[in-house]
């Protein structure tokens, strides 16, 4: 048995389109692959961090079809999360707006239950900056103003990036679960 062993929740919110799945295919295996079928699911990927195995456990949602009849975020999914990875496309603002929506979505809920988990805001498509509609700068204010990590990345282009948004917010965790 591994006495070391972390099991680490995190939950892929955002919009339809802007990358959830690829960025965490591109986590789990290093690869982008273009197409991604449209389901939600949870997957499991071990990564070793300062020696020791820690269990990624990665719900890649879905963004509900119509959001008059559902919210976009469950009580359910933040009481499951230990993280949150909420993703926007720079070159999509309305797929901003609903990041900003389901941070606002989030606080609520989270003040209703009286706790609440560290989160990560990322910007996807990076590559694509000829088409980009959202500023980094905007981004960065968003992340600030909810107290979240920022990141802009590309799922497409590269490998590091998705690493440290992965890396990053299991650090928040850490520090948010006082461990060293
Ligand atoms: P999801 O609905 O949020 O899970 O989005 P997907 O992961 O299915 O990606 C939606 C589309 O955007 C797919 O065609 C992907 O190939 C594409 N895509 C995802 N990430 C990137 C990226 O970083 N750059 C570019 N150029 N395309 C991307
Ligand atoms: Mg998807």
């Amino acid at each position: 048995g591994n006495q070391n062993k972390v099991e680490v929740n995190i939950l892929l919110l955002g919009a339809e389109n802007v990358g959830k799945s690829a960025l965490t295919v591109r986590f789990l295996t290093k690869r982008f692959i273009g197409e991604y079928g449209n389901i939600e699911s949870v997957y499991s990927h071990v990564e070793k961090i300062d020696r020791r195995d820690i269990s990624f456990n990665i719900w890649d949602s879905l963004y509900p079809q119509s959001c008059e009849s559902s919210e976009s975020v469950s009580e359910e999914q933040l009481r499951w999360a230990d993280g949150i990875v909420l993703v926007y496309s720079i070159c999509d603002r309305a797929s901003f707006e609903v990041v900003q929506q389901q941070i606002t979505l989030i606080q609520k809920l989270f003040s209703s239950l009286s706790f609440s988990v560290p989160m990560v805001v990322v910007g996807n498509k990076r590559d694509l900056h000829h088409r980009r509609v959202v500023s980094s700068e905007e981004g960065r204010l968003l992340a600030l103003s909810a107290d979240c990590g920022f990141f802009e990345v590309s799922a497409a282009e590269a490998y590091h990036g998705v690493l440290l948004v992965f890396h990053g917010l299991h650090e928040l965790i850490k520090e948010a679960r006082g461990v060293k």
